[in-house]
């Protein structure tokens, strides 16, 4: 029987979206058990390498060369790729280094050079294409059981 295949990727943020996710596992786990296989969720498991998925949700601003590498990455390998959260939609609020002003952004430049930050803090869609998402800050649990729910009848997992 096909299973629905996800990840959950986190950026530049505090995981607070995450965790909502964390506890929307919980409380389907059983519902859910034999319909999503869940390849890649830090809070669950180590991280490995990124493997084909049908869907990536994706949280989090990028900060970093690392953060755009992996992002990239997720598109890839990913069929659908939806923005989770306000940081990975518009940035706020993991983007507030952004709005320093000029004296304190040329003092933080060296450090943003040596640790390979980009200049700014952007939302994913800057530097992808995103097929759909989820705002909040955090996100609602009912909104991503929604998302999700649609997802499994979008890939043949469930009937409508
Ligand atoms: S949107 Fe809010 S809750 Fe979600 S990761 Fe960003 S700061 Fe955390």
């Amino acid at each position: 029987m096909k299973k629905l295949s996800i990840g959950i990727f986190s950026f530049t943020c505090d995981e607070g979206c995450s965790m909502q996710i964390l506890e929307v596992f919980n409380n389907k786990f059983k519902e859910w058990e034999n319909l999503i296989e869940i390849k890649h969720f830090r809070l669950i498991s180590p991280r490995k390498d990124i493997e084909k998925l049908d869907v990536a949700f994706v949280e989090g601003a990028i900060s970093t060369k690392r953060d755009l590498e992996g992002l990239k990455k997720v598109r890839e390998t990913s069929k659908k790729v939806i923005a989770i959260g306000s940081c990975a939609i518009n940035g706020f609020p993991s983007n507030q280094r952004n709005f320093f002003d000029k004296k304190v952004k040329q003092k933080i430049k060296p450090f943003l050079k040596k640790f390979n930050h980009l200049e700014n803090v952007e939302p994913i869609k800057k530097f992808i294409s995103v097929d759909g998402e989820i705002n909040g800050c955090p996100i609602s649990e009912d909104d991503f059981i929604k998302v999700l729910e649609d997802c499994l009848i979008e890939f043949g997992v469930k009937d409508a």
